[in-house]
């Protein structure tokens, strides 16, 4: 055995102990019906059958243009469990819901040259330790064999988007991305978004206008929810 090999078996043993004792501290229960599960993922495969799926939309970003957004479902539960896990900060539900923006929306059939996470503000960032965008948006590209790039960088912070009414959640995400250094090299291609929730659209809707100096040839987006305001 290679030291190489001996270093990656004893990490994969490390790895299967800690999961275990991970196991015994947070035993692995559903998150939204609360039975045993076998496995490590949040939410079990009998609430995973519960979900509702709806009709992709478009989102108009020109007089031309619009927007695809696939989406799982609305934020009903059991869903919701798994999105409200994710915002305490669990890597594990944000790899499930990876895994069912994959099979539960029609991605398979969309056509993208690379996946785009929606960045988080640096200062949410170091709060969580990850962004959930971006977790997916890995998950997204091992099914679908296409990179992750990081074409948008945060210019600003953002005001806490829930609570802001429809006119000043646009004036807030006015010229909130900038485009990363390295961005011209992706002229022309087509391009997938990734996004937790999607409320008024007008994060997507920022996205897309940074994107446009790079004349992106289609922009589609997946999110996990859409919230419907009444
Ligand atoms: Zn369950």
């Amino acid at each position: 055995m290679s030291v190489r090999s001996f270093v990656h078996a004893s990490m994969r043993g490390a790895t299967a102990i800690l999961s275990r004792i991970k196991n015994l501290i947070i035993p692995p229960f559903c998150a939204y019906c609360r039975d045993f599960m076998n496995s490590d993922e949040v939410l079990c495969e009998r609430c995973l059958a519960r979900i509702r799926p709806i009709v992709s939309m478009p989102l108009r970003i020109t007089k031309k243009k619009e927007l695809f957004i696939y989406a799982i479902s609305d934020y009903e539960y059991p869903l919701r469990s798994l999105i409200q896990q994710k915002q305490y900060g669990n890597r594990c539900a944000s790899r499930q819901l990876g895994r069912l923006l994959w099979e539960h929306t029609p991605l398979e059939q969309v056509q993208f040259d690379i996946i785009v996470p929606i960045p988080l503000h640096w200062t949410r960032y170091a709060w969580r330790g990850f962004n959930q965008s971006e977790e997916m948006a890995n998950v997204l590209s091992k099914y679908s064999k296409k990179p992750v790039v990081h074409l948008l960088e945060r210019s600003k912070k953002t005001l806490w988007q829930a609570g802001l009414s429809r006119e000043n959640r646009a004036v807030n995400l006015r010229q909130v991305f900038n485009l990363a250094k390295d961005a011209y090299q992706y002229e022309r291609m087509r391009i997938l978004f990734v996004d937790d929730v999607l409320t008024t659209g007008a994060t997507l809707y920022a996205a897309c206008k940074a994107l446009r100096p790079l004349r992106p040839a289609i922009c589609s987006a997946v999110v996990v929810c859409r919230v419907i305001n009444k």
